[in-house]
């Protein structure tokens, strides 16, 4: 069994794709074909935003946000303690600060409560200016908007929604990548929107940011590449990439409904087991992970050990909060606790996840933490 089974979307859908990438290869315009601008605008009308620009990866797009703002040394970015390093990597790069917050425990999104006490301790123990928080959908699960839009607008914060994980969600009956003032995704092929390859995207509605965003993704261009304006970046999609995604889109809902259908049937065997992941009400996550949280973590590692003993794989996203992270150490912010992290951590549980898994397969992985954790 795989983890998460790429192969079986190709196999389903190996003709168009194959055509599409062949006609990109006939065209030769590898860079900046006019795929690109056709899948911004598709993007775009998808989410309901108003401007799409694609990007090099989804941490170049957190990056590509962040030198948008204008965000630097002296300015303090809040970012979950529990998420994909990239969320928080991005921060130093433009010389500001990051400050961890802890999560809530059962949707494993950032905790209003602690993002509170985080941008209350900033602006009473340091000289920073609390600037951004980094909104995580994580796993695919919308982050508490409405809640974080009330202290957004309290402390003057921008918001950075990252929805790396999360491309196709829904929350508010609006589509994630619209909760940000300025929102991210990826499209690393294992996330919900893959290609095949590095991608990513940057959602706004704001159109003086929209420009500073197309200029800065090619080396900070003016009215022409050869007229640099400000310092920018080499981060374009690759027009393959787009072709693929463009081929992609098509069957993405249909695809997002059977993930609905696999994490329901996974619930419905573990519920009683282990501690399944919250749906929110009125959202549709896009399930990047299905995630468990077992008693603790001997408990995992009997899981795990059964589960690759019956052939199954597993993975622990993400076994170390960020503020343990060696690359952060240096300055360190420790603004608030994170116990709902630590707790977290030493849990959780990915388990294999695709919108093609069959019966059987979810029956097999539920059987196997079955047996392991009654024992
Ligand atoms: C994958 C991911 C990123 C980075 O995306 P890349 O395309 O791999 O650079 C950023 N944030 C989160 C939460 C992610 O899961």
């Amino acid at each position: 069994m795989e983890f998460r089974d790429l192969k079986r979307q190709y196999q389903a859908h190996r003709v168009q794709i194959d055509n599409a990438l062949q006609e990109v290869i006939d065209s030769t315009h590898f860079i900046m074909g006019e795929q690109v601008a056709r899948l911004e605008k598709e993007l775009a009308g998808y989410t309901g935003v108003k401007h799409c620009i694609a990007c090099g990866n989804g941490t170049d797009a957190l990056q590509l946000t962040l030198m948008a703002w204008g965000i630097g040394p002296g300015d303090a970015v809040f970012v979950p303690d529990f998420t994909f390093f990239s969320s928080g990597e991005v921060v130093p790069l433009t010389g500001a600060t990051p400050v961890f917050v802890d999560i809530d425990r059962e949707t494993y999104n950032i905790s209003i409560e602690s993002l509170q006490a985080a941008v209350t301790y900033v602006l009473q123990n340091t000289d920073l200016r609390p600037k951004v928080v980094v909104a995580v959908d994580l796993f695919g699960q919308p982050a508490d908007y409405r809640a974080i839009r009330r202290i957004a607008e309290q402390y003057g914060l921008l918001i950075l929604e990252d929805a790396a994980q999360s491309f196709g969600a829904v929350a508010e009956e609006r589509k994630t990548g619209s909760f940000g003032d300025i929102s991210t995704t990826s499209f690393f092929p294992s996330k919900p929107l893959g290609c095949y390859g590095d991608g990513g995207a940057v959602f706004t509605e704001n159109d003086e940011w929209a420009d500073r965003l197309f200029s800065l993704r090619v080396h900070g261009k003016g009215s022409d590449k050869y007229d640099n304006i400000r310092i920018g970046m080499n981060s374009r999609l690759d027009t393959v990439q787009a072709a693929v995604l463009l081929q992609k889109l098509k069957f993405f809902d249909e695809e997002l409904e059977a993930c609905g259908r696999v994490a329901d049937k996974y619930s419905e065997a573990l519920k009683d087991i282990v501690r399944i992941p919250r749906q929110v009400d009125n959202t549709r996550s896009s399930w990047a992970q299905y995630t468990v949280c077992l008693q603790d973590t001997e408990e995992r590692e009997r899981v795990i050990a059964q589960m690759k003993a019956d052939g199954i794989p597993s993975a622990v996203y993400y076994n170390k909060p960020m503020h343990r992270q060696k690359a952060f150490a240096d300055g360190l912010i420790r603004a608030v606790p994170c116990e709902n992290t630590e707790y977290v951590c030493a849990r959780c549980l990915s388990l294999p996840f695709h919108p093609y898994m069959e019966d059987g397969e979810i029956e097999a992985v539920c059987s196997s933490i079955r047996r392991a954790v009654t024992v």
